[in-house]
């Protein structure tokens, strides 16, 4: 038996923070990581340049069941703090747009930024660690391929579901049922859209085509683009909305956020352009001809009644979607659901009815937007945990 402090099982971006705080503070730590590295996801993230936090973040920010949930710990370990730990780490970073902030070079400096951390706070990472099997008897016993551990604390940091290539499993849930624990039924988050064979057939052709737009759905709107892609609707207004759609229901979209529809279909002078021509004033010529092809016949617009025109001017700042699915956990940003925040401590996200056992990250009940929310809460969750473990 190799006796341990703290045991954390993922080396992703939650487990890592945990790692080097709860070494900082005396414990004797191993993290056990199945992939061949760690942080794998944190390699990819913004697109490359691993968009770390972001500046504006509040509660408003998270989708929980208990939105509450998320404050104390977010207040405990600001943007502001990890912003000052990478500027003691000398990464350059910018602010992209809207609070997010980003590396000016690649995400791997965020990852060598907690490798020297974990390794300053004496922290022992075991990569290709497979955990056969978890027990508590007292202590906790975890039984892997690299030597059964026995720990006083337990902390699950593995994530949820998407991406599997990038090293996801079910490991934190199936953990989490065999201690009766009550699971959120996960979903897949920040994921693109796809559309029926109606609607693909008339927009797939236009994969690449990217629009300024307004996207609601259950009473979220997001302002920000949305691109077409072979199998549906993406882009960052498509993915934050996706977090909140359900099933069967509708999306609508606002292709002319600034302007006045209404207003310029009614203009004298557009009289004898077709709407296709008008449309094309304000949007890229082929979307505005698959739009009409949709939607309303082209033809030039005095040969539209007003009733029409106002319907049309309707559609073009209300058009509803059914998206026929998401891409799945392949294509999602990051799985919503998970532990039920009802079994965890918001202080130290220790679950209250098994003392040492603690989950972090995105294994909870705590789902960022996208901008650089998720990464925040990786690491204010993995700090709330470090100080207690
Ligand atoms: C393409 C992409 C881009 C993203 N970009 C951003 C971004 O720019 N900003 C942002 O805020 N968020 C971004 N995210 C989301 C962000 O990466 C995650 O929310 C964050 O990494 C979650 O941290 P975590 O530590 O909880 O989980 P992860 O970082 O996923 O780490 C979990 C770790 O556990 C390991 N693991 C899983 N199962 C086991 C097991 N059974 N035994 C041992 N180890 C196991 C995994 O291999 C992994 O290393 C992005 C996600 C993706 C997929």
């Amino acid at each position: 038996m190799i006796e341990k402090d703290v045991v954390i099982i993922g080396g992703g971006a939650a487990g890592l923070f945990c790692a080097f705080e709860a070494g900082k503070r005396g414990r004797k730590v191993s993290v056990l990581e199945h992939a061949d590295r760690v942080g794998k996801k944190i390699a990819i993230s913004g697109g490359g340049r691993c968009n770390f936090t972001n500046l504006l973040t509040s509660a408003d920010n998270f989708i929980s069941t208990n939105p509450h949930f998320c404050k104390s710990a977010l207040a405990r370990y600001t943007p502001a703090d990890f912003v000052s730990l990478v500027e003691k780490h000398g990464i350059a970073y910018h602010e992209k747009k809207l609070g997010q902030l980003f590396c000016d070079g690649n995400s791997r400096e965020i990852i060598e930024m907690l490798l020297t951390e974990a390794r300053g706070a004496g922290v022992e990472i075991l990569c290709g660690s497979l955990v056969r099997g978890v027990e508590k008897n007292g202590r906790f016993e975890i039984r892997t391929n690299n030597g059964d551990f026995n720990s006083r604390s337990l902390v699950v940091a593995s994530g949820g579901l998407s991406v599997p290539p990038l090293g996801a499993t079910d490991f934190g849930y199936r953990l989490a049922r065999q201690f009766g624990l009550t699971i959120v039924d996960p979903w897949p988050a920040l994921v693109p859209f796809t559309l029926a064979r109606e609607t693909l057939g008339e927009l797939a052709p236009l994969s690449g085509i990217s629009l300024d737009s307004s996207v609601a759905c259950q009473g979220k709107q997001f302002r920000e683009n949305i691109l077409i892609t072979h199998r549906g609707l993406s882009g960052p207004a498509v993915l934050q909305v996706s977090s909140y759609w359900r099933a069967g229901l509708g999306v609508t979209i606002n292709l002319l956020p600034q302007h006045d529809a209404a207003k310029f279909l009614r203009e004298p002078e557009n009289r004898e352009i077709t709407l296709a021509n008008v449309l094309s004033q304000f949007l890229p010529r082929r979307f505005a001809v698959a739009w009409c092809a949709l939607n309303f016949p082209s033809q030039p617009l005095k040969r539209y009644t007003p009733a029409q025109l106002e319907e049309v001017a309707q559609r073009l700042s209300h058009w509803q979607i059914i998206p026929a699915g998401t891409e799945g956990y392949k294509k999602a940003e990051v799985t919503a659901g998970g532990i039920s925040t009802a079994e965890l401590s918001s202080q130290t996200m220790e679950v209250k009815s098994v003392p040492g056992l603690y989950f972090i990250g995105e294994v909870v009940d705590v789902t960022g937007q996208l901008g650089g929310y998720n990464f925040q809460w990786a690491w204010a969750s993995g700090y709330a945990a470090g100080q207690s473990v």
